[in-house]
């Protein structure tokens, strides 16, 4: 039996977190850093450059467009000419934009099924096949969502995206199994973070939520970050294809 302790640690391990500049991402890229990995952090509207001063030395900052069909082939590249290689990959970058299904724009609907759901399959495909060519084992992270088992209200393209990566999640997991490359979810609950400011500002909605989460709380980032790490980790090494929910109880309710 090895130390349980070192099946939390990542030395040597090069990751890559997507969204990292601010919320999850920002939180689960400096507990990557923290358990020994080296740590790609990816921004959007700017490089995530902050993050990457918080973590030192053992981390880089870069940009891309997700939105973009060509952006996740653009940041697997740089990522790889800068690092070499990618052994853990956490899929944080999402967005959301809410209309009525009635009016939803087509622009919007093709924006949001970019970033959330065809960027991760990009990023997965990229990743996968250079574990395989190397031969070498992987993490595969794909941040899901509670609207991957329910609708929500508003957002059809978030739900049918977060819903398709809980999906892709299993597709992956089972054909790369065998090749020791574990790819799972973490679908969180409520987490406090700028994509859900609108909610927490709605006084009515806000209470609500409450109302609904058993641990009676808003989850923080760092909430998120520990399981990202299990998943991360050979600790996890028999887990794969599952969708953790982390959620302060709402989903048992
Ligand atoms: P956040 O702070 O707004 O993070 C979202 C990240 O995604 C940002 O860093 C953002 O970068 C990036 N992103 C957005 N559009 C992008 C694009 N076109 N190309 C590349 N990156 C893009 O919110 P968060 O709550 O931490 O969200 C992180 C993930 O958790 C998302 O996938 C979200 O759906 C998921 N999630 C969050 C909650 C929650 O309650 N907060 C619940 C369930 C799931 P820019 O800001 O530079 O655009």
């Amino acid at each position: 039996m090895p130390n349980i302790f070192d099946l939390f640690r990542l030395d040597g391990k090069i990751a890559l977190v997507t969204g990292a500049a601010t919320g999850l991402g920002a939180s689960i890229a400096e507990a990557l850093a923290q358990a020994g990995a080296t740590v790609a952090v990816h921004g959007n509207r700017r490089a995530a450059t902050e993050t990457a001063e918080a973590i030192g030395a053992s981390a880089a900052a870069f940009r891309a467009d997700l939105s973009s069909t060509t952006g996740a082939e653009e940041l697997f590249a740089e990522v790889k000419q800068k690092f070499g290689r990618i052994d853990i990959l956490i899929n944080n970058a999402g967005t959301i934009i809410r209309h009525n299904a009635v009016e939803y724009p087509l622009e919007d609907w093709q924006t949001v099924l970019q970033v959330n759901l065809t960027s991760v399959f990009q990023l997965s495909q990229l990743a996968g096949r250079d574990m395989i060519e190397r031969n070498a084992p992987g993490k595969i992270v794909n941040i899901a969502s509670l609207l991957s088992f329910q609708g929500g209200i508003r957002v059809p393209a978030y739900a049918a995206s977060k819903g398709g990566v809980a999906q892709l999640t299993k597709a992956l997991a089972n054909e790369w199994a065998a090749k020791n490359i574990q790819v799972n979810a973490i679908a969180p609950g409520y987490i406090s973070t700028t994509n859900t400011e609108p909610l927490q500002a709605d006084e009515t909605r806000n209470r609500q939520i409450l109302e609904r989460i058993p641990a009676g709380r808003w989850g923080q980032p760092m909430d998120i970050a520990g399981a990202a790490l299990y998943l991360s980790c050979p600790a996890s090494d028999y887990v794969t294809g599952t969708v953790l929910t982390v959620d302060g109880g709402w989903m048992g309710r």
